[in-house]
């Protein structure tokens, strides 16, 4: 491996975060090498031939409302660099076996139709203090909770009033099955109990996102929006390695600062630093399906035929059935399952009449079994005749999604537990959540604030603390770290 004599910052894995924390470095004048253990970048946001040939599946992140509603990646060029947003009609559906669906469209107006007389008023009053409103709400909430107060305080306070709350209790604020439901499948997106605090934040941000910037798919796959991060980093001057799993700081080239996009497990062993995430835990694990079909999902509602995203799980009490056994050891009966379906508003994912179609479900962390069954016995209630359509699986249970990303430890697709606090207080409390105990060594993974999700927030906070450590240093003020220089 060759190195340039200058480096002064080195990124360990090229996911959104990593590639993002070398984009902030190499914006602010430092030479930066990222080194990636897989053949292409990507981490969570990749693009491969799973299945069959010309079948492009995404086996990680598909919908983006969190990458087009990106502080960050607002201030990158990243189409000159390839990325193409795609709005499907509907963001998200959330079907119910009758054929009947509580939608989540970019107008308010059609969402909160979908939810019955009872409950649009309550609908429209919950989200009004913050439509057209996104910029500031996803600045003060994806920010650093160390950084300072929030730009838009009273919009903040207002948020976290209703983002405190348990879904559960969010939901009560509505009387009918469908809007009770449309809280508790945007929740389920976190691997949180309903009854769990900030489970209703998530919720509120996934729903307020629907309406101001949408879910949108990348265009090609997910592997596109990594190819522009990584195309950008390089007009930047960056370096990208790929194909070399870092086991030790002892292989990378002298730096300043040493940037981990990867979990607190593998930080603590090639920085060795073993305190540092003493009592860190992982949350449950996806098992994961994608499909190669050969017709559209056969949905019995025609509005999850419109929407990119599907939440597969029908009442709220039914999702939360379909969530909890996984955070209590055990793998669910009829799981909650996240499905997206790119290929019907992207026809480049797969050969013309054909798709690509993904379905998720939770399971405990490190399970071994076959949830194979058990979801498509759920999407069978909710689409009959969807395995008549199936041309073939690629099945990724906790042991391959492990193999594929090392950050998804235990198959932990959020790289760490999002229970109770843990959401916000990741990886561990700690007045500056990207440093280490080392100086010159900073995490700058999901496992730190704001979490999972493909938006890059995480490396650009990382890559600040970063710059705040080397000009405290070059001002004369902090400990000397123990590597590089
Ligand atoms: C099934 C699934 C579905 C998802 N769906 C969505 C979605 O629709 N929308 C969304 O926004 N998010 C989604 N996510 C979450 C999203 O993919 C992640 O939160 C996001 O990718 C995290 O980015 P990251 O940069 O922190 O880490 P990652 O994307 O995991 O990248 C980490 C990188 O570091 C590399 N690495 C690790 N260890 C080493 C080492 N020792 N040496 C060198 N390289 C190393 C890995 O190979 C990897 O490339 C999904 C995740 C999963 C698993």
């Amino acid at each position: 491996m060759t190195h340039s004599p200058t480096t002064e910052a080195v990124v360990i894995g090229a996911g959104p975060n990593g590639l993002t924390a070398a984009i902030e470095l190499a914006r602010a004048g430092l030479t930066v090498e990222v080194f990636e253990a897989e053949p292409t970048v990507g981490g969570g946001a990749r693009t491969e031939e799973l299945t069959l040939p010309g079948f492009r599946h995404d086996p990680c992140s598909t919908a983006h409302p969190f990458g087009v509603g990106s502080p960050v990646f607002k201030t990158m060029p990243l189409d000159k660099y390839g990325l193409r947003w795609v709005h499907p009609d509907l963001p998200m559906a959330h079907p119910f076996p009758d054929g009947s669906a509580a939608v989540l469209s970019r107008a308010v107006g059609e969402t909160a139709a979908s939810l019955g007389p009872r409950d649009a008023g309550a609908y429209r009053r919950m989200l009004a203090p913050f439509l057209g409103r996104w910029d500031e709400v996803a600045r003060d909430v994806m920010r650093a909770q160390w950084s300072g107060l929030p730009g838009s305080p009273l919009l903040f306070a207002r948020f976290g009033m209703l983002g405190g709350l348990p879904a559960t209790v969010l939901a009560r604020r509505f009387r009918d099955a469908p809007a009770r439901a449309l809280i508790a499948g945007a929740a389920g997106h976190l691997s949180t109990p309903l009854y769990g605090l900030s489970s209703g934040g998530a919720a509120l941000m996934f729903l307020l996102a629907g309406h101001t910037v949408g879910w949108p798919l990348a265009r090609g796959g997910s592997q596109a929006i990594s190819d522009a991060l990584a195309g950008y980093l390089k007009d930047l001057g960056g370096t990208i390695h790929t194909g070399t799993t870092v086991t030790s700081l002892k292989e990378l080239p002298p730096a300043r600062a040493y940037v981990f996009d990867t979990s607190p497990t593998a930080l603590t062993r090639i920085a060795g630093l073993p305190k540092d995430y003493r009592g860190f835990r992982y949350g449950p694990a996806a098992f994961k399906i994608d499909y190669a079909l050969d017709g559209p999902v056969p949905w019995r509602s025609p509005q999850a035929a419109r929407a990119g995203t599907i939440h597969v799980g029908g009442t709220i009490s039914e999702v939360e059935a379909g969530l909890l056994p996984a955070l209590h050891g055990s793998a669910p009966q009829a799981p909650y399952l996240l499905a997206a379906q790119p290929s019907l508003f992207d026809p480049t994912r797969a050969p013309e009449g054909k798709h690509v179609f993904w379905v998720y479900g939770r399971v405990p962390n490190g399970w071994r079994g076959d949830a194979t069954e058990a979801i498509e016995r759920q999407l069978e209630r909710f689409a009959p005749g969807f395995r008549d359509r199936v041309l073939a699986r690629a099945i990724s249970g906790p042991a391959e999604l492990a193999a594929r990303n090392a950050n998804y430890v235990g198959g932990d697709y959020a790289c760490g537990a999002t229970a109770g606090l843990r959401s916000v207080l990741r990886p561990t409390l700690r007045r500056v959540p990207y440093a280490t105990s080392d100086p010159a060594v900073f995490l700058c993974s999901a496992a730190t604030p704001p979490g999972p999700g493909v938006h890059g927030m995480s490396g650009h906070h990382a890559a600040r603390a970063v710059l705040k450590a080397l000009w405290r240093d070059r001002a004369g003020g902090s400990a000397r770290p123990s590597h590089g220089w």
